[in-house]
């Protein structure tokens, strides 16, 4: 598969952009090669600037869950911006895209939309120090919630140890204020509870990790999180991949949480801009206007967005048996996936819930960051690439999240395994 245009495109975009790219792993820095630039999209399939045809896996890293260009999520969104682009005022769509949320999220009373993950879990994180008046915050190792600062914060060296930063520019005063622990791991998390407990404002979390590849929580480690409220600790869902993804309710509704804080994005924007931070209305009122805890936005609320997002949510609510159709695809996908990689000898863990997949090069299980870390990435980068020059799109990185979408067929699932039989 020749892609000479996206080369081209991509060496003049190195001269005006950091990595030619808007976000890092679009530069294919884990796989090596040219990413392709992708100009159109329909249904399951994208195309590049070349022509060349591809069965997408990355669908926009998870919006996407209805798949490129919906006619319908399109149309709405032609018919906002017909009226004009953004206002800076309340708008309508607002309104109706906070009451799905809320039927999505029982738990919820008060939503707040801003533009961005990032946005939401770092705004969640201020309103619980606020609420709380206490400043130290728990994440899991391997968990992504953004880029703000305090949650760039990766690796301690064991569960009672201080962040250290993941990112030049963090300040280590500010890294020491979120503490890390191992994802999966409940003794360490009631140790640390234990002993600092009360020093705690919130443990912020991904209830199924996709950024790590997906990594699904163990009933003991989800009993461990709630146990933090005894603590006046808030939890914090970071539901911005997994929610209206795993089910219309989340990691949420699937596996019996109760958060305190919610937060959303991807498929809430239905491919635009959107998120949300949500919650009990008594933490909520503490967000300005009503309270101290200050968070704005420019464009936040955007009727584009709004309208994208509620067409999506919409289409879902009313086809509730998508939810059944992509858990069926996906046990296809991984089953298909298993007898391959079994078939070709190769040491493996695949790791799925619904439509999140990720296939791991190593004996499992795959339960904590640490395991996920003893893949093969240098098979990975392999597989990747023969995928690719198959046309299959898989995500750029051993540590992402595949992705179905309810375009995504038998059909397509058939050719992807052709296309990994082949490419192992
Ligand atoms: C994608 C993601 C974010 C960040 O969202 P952006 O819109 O990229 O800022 C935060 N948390 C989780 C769990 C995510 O998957």
């Amino acid at each position: 598969m020749e892609r000479p245009i996206s080369e081209a495109y991509f060496q003049e975009a190195k001269r005006h952009i950091p990595g030619g790219v808007s976000s890092p792993v679009r530069a294919f820095k884990a796989v090596g090669g040219t990413p392709p630039f992708l100009v159109r999209g329909e249904g399951a399939y994208v195309w590049d600037a070349d022509g060349n045809r591809y069965l997408d896996y990355v669908m926009s890293w998870g919006p996407l869950i209805l798949g490129h260009a919906h006619p319908e999520v399109v149309a709405r969104v032609k018919e906002v911006a017909e009226k004009g682009l953004t206002f800076g005022a309340p708008h309508p769509l607002e309104v109706a895209l906070a009451k799905k949320v809320k039927r999505a999220y029982p738990g919820v009373d008060l939503v707040r939309f801003v533009s961005t993950g990032t946005e939401a879990t770092m705004s969640a994180i201020r309103l619980a120090r606020g609420y709380t008046g206490r400043k130290y915050v728990v994440k899991f190792r391997g968990n992504y919630h953004g880029h703000a600062d305090g949650l760039l914060v990766e690796a301690g060296s064991g569960a009672l140890t201080f962040g250290v930063p993941s990112s030049a520019g963090v300040p280590e005063e500010y890294a020491k204020l979120t503490l890390v622990l191992e994802y999966n791991d409940p003794e360490g998390l009631r140790a640390l509870l234990r002993a600092r407990g009360e020093e705690v404002a919130a443990i912020i979390f991904e209830p199924v990790v996709g950024n790590a590849g997906v990594l699904l929580p163990t009933e003991d480690f989800l009993k461990a999180l709630h146990e933090a409220k005894e603590y006046g600790v808030l939890l914090i869902a970071d539901e911005v991949m997994t929610g209206f993804r795993l089910a219309f309710g989340g990691a949420t509704e699937r596996l019996g949480l109760k958060p305190d804080l919610v937060t959303l994005g991807k498929i809430l924007g239905g491919g635009l801009p959107a998120a949300a931070y949500g919650g009990r209305r008594e933490i909520m009122e503490k967000v300005a206007p009503l309270g101290p805890v200050y968070q704005a936005g420019t464009l936040s609320g955007n009727p584009l967005a709004m309208a994208a997002g509620l067409a999506t949510l919409e289409i879902l609510e009313e086809n509730p048996g998508y939810y059944r159709y992509l858990e069926d695809l996906g046990a296809k996908l991984e089953a298909g996936l298993r007898e391959v990689l079994s078939q070709k000898g190769v040491p493996h863990a695949v790791n799925r819930m619904g439509s999140m997949l990720t296939v791991f090069f190593t004996e499992g299980p795959v339960v904590t960051f640490q395991d996920a870390k003893r893949t093969d990435t240098e098979l990975f980068k392999r597989f990747f690439h023969g995928l690719l020059d198959r046309g299959v799109y898989w995500p750029p990185s051993n540590f992402e999240a595949a992705f179905l979408s309810v375009a995504h067929t038998e059909v397509e699932v058939e050719k992807t395994l052709d296309a990994m039989g082949e490419a192992l």
